[in-house]
């Protein structure tokens, strides 16, 4: 083995989106204020900082006063306030909007803004570098490093240059070792690394399982006189049957552009359902067609949003470091946030870095920031929503939003349901049989309002070095056709949207499973949803991937 460089560092934080990049500029403030010398460094897989970022995004801006209280002058890329907020359920054919005064107080988004999360994160990035954090795009962290008690004392990258057969290529460089006194993992939803500490330390023991949701999103230009700046709308309904769970979303931000997505919950049940081919036919319902008819397209991603809530927010800290943001999941679902509650829990997770740094400790447990955690606004904005997704996973569309709706008016008058519902099964067990469900026949797509995958994939950008180990690993290679097709009709061709999975005819009839895992677009949904638990999402090649413009 070729000797790996080894780099030092007070923190070291993996993933560049809100939190991590929040948490980097905390600890810099904080050092600054102290007149204390501080080493943080930042790692991204992305090509550059924004290139994987995917959101919807509303954001509400209460973190960021915090942490940058002077974001306007500073020039924030937040140019659009919330305006108007419209809540439409859909049938097939119309469109029925509810009364705002029926929507409960914390589902308001006057003081919010909408934002391209992607340009917020390169923003905040800039604001890093500035406070002289180092930041490394394009490395992906593959690896938690040990020391031998079993602290976590920091991370490497991936070894470059390894061939499709596992061989080293003439462009082999091996990875690097980036150590730290604390590292902080801040990946966003199933992070690879955040999956591996969760089971090495059990830090899930007390919590309930996690839960997600698959986002798709695409970003269009429309005809100015269709686009209303800083309207908001959100729906429910068709084409989603009463007992799958999720929506829509469409925001009218600058330059004529509008934010498009459909978040399906992946407590789905039926294993013909297609999220790409849900999101496809949406945009074919008139009030939405009419937004877009006469526009174009300009980007296309997916990425998975963790919609477990409070009660699946697993054990925080380990020995040497922490989780923060998505990687730990503080989405509020009923209100589809998380951005604020990322960057509020990078920058308790780095004052309680810093408060340790301080004393001179290193590598044992940040008790600090839990314990700021459970007294936060993060805490409050969770609790308040906490049986909602539970109650929709039970009850369906509209037992479930009836008593969901009901508990938060009454959390926002101080008194909720006294208990936390749980939330059941994990997302990959909740396939029907195939025998027993309904296969679903998807209008082909237009090429002016709905597209392919493989088009849609094209205009994410997304690009792996071809010649290099494929980073889906199936624990057993046998598993997708031999039990997951019989049993599933083998649902990763259809949950996956970006066609990497398929199930092919090989020489004599005989059925395989392929992987093109060039087209990844780093969702993770395969990670959660294979009913066999028998795919392992591992980063690729660092700087691979989709490169978003303003996701
Ligand atoms: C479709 C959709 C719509 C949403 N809408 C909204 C909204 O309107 N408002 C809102 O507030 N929130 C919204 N959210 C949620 C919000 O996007 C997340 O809560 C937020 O992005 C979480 O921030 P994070 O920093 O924890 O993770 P992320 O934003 O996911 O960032 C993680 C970063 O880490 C990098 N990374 C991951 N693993 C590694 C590794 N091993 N090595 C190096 N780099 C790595 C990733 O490339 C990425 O850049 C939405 C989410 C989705 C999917
Ligand atoms: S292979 Fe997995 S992570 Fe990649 S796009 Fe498909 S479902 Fe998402």
């Amino acid at each position: 083995m070729t000797a790996r460089e080894a780099m030092e560092f007070d923190v070291v934080i993996v993933g560049a989106g809100p939190a991590g990049l929040s948490a980097a500029i905390r600890l810099k403030q904080l050092a600054a204020a102290a007149d204390h010398d501080l080493g943080v460094c930042v790692i991204e897989k992305g090509s550059e900082v924004g290139a994987h970022i995917l959101s919807g995004a509303v954001i509400d801006p209460i973190a960021l006063n915090e942490l940058i209280p002077d974001w306007k002058e500073k020039g924030a890329p937040l140019n659009t306030p919330v305006t108007d907020d419209r809540f439409l359920f859909l049938t097939e054919s119309s469109a029925i909007k509810l009364p705002n005064m029926f929507m409960p107080r914390l589902m308001n988004n006057h003081g919010n803004y909408i934002v391209s999360l992607g340009n917020v994160c390169r923003w905040l990035a800039a604001q890093a570098e500035a406070l002289g954090v180092e930041l490394y795009p394009g490395f992906a962290a593959s690896e938690v490093l040990y020391d031998e008690k079993g602290a976590v004392v920091g991370v490497a990258t991936g070894d470059m240059g390894i061939g499709r057969d596992g061989e080293k290529t003439a462009g082999y460089e091996p990875g690097i070792e980036l150590r730290a006194k604390y590292t902080l993992i801040a990946e966003g939803a199933r992070g690879s690394l955040a999956k591996q500490l969760i089971a090495r330390f059990a830090l899930d023991a007390d919590s309930d399982f996690p839960k997600f949701g698959i986002g798709l999103k695409e970003l269009w230009e429309v005809e100015p006189a269709k686009h209303k700046l800083g309207l908001v709308t959100h729906t429910m309904g068709w084409p989603l049957d009463a007992s799958t769970g999720g929506g829509s979303f469409m925001y009218h931000l600058e330059n004529n552009q509008v934010a498009i997505g459909f978040v399906v919950h992946l407590n789905y049940q039926n294993p013909y359902l297609s999220p790409f081919d849900e999101f496809q036919r949406f945009k074919h319902h008139p009030a939405i067609r009419a937004v877009l008819e006469g526009g174009r397209r300009i980007s296309y991603g997916a990425r998975a949003i963790t919609e477990g809530g409070l009660q699946s927010v697993p054990r925080l800290i380990f020995p040497g470091g922490a989780l923060i943001g998505c990687a730990a999941g503080f989405v509020n679902v009923p209100r589809i946030k998380g951005s604020h509650n990322a960057m509020k829990t990078g920058m308790m997770a780095a004052e309680a870095a810093f408060a340790a740094l301080k004393e001179g400790r290193a590598g044992d447990e940040l008790e600090a920031y839990p314990k700021a955690w459970r007294e936060s606004w993060v805490y409050k904005d969770l609790k308040k929503v906490r049986n909602v997704k539970p109650l929709w996973s039970k009850l369906g569309l509209f037992g479930g939003l009836t008593i969901g709706g009901l508990d938060m008016w009454m959390n926002d008058l101080g008194i909720g349901l006294p208990f936390t519902l749980g939330h059941g099964k994990p997302d990959y067990a909740t396939l029907n049989a195939a025998a027993r469900a309904k296969p679903i026949a998807y209008p082909k797509p237009d090429g002016k309002i709905s597209f392919d995958k493989l088009s849609s994939v094209f205009i994410s950008n997304t690009n792996h070095e071809e010649n290099q180990p494929v980073h889906l690993h199936l624990t057993d290679p046998s598993i997708p056709i031999a039990r997951n097709l019989p049993q599933w009709a083998e649902p990763a061709q259809r949950y996956c949207p970006a066609g990497v999975y398929e199930v092919v005819e090989g020489d004599a009839g005989a059925k395989r499973f392929q992987i093109n895992a060039q087209n990844c677009v780093h969702c993770k949904t395969c990670d959660i949803k294979d009913p066999s638990q028998n795919i392992t999402w591992c980063v690729p090649q660092g700087g691979g991937g989709p490169n978003y413009p303003n996701m």
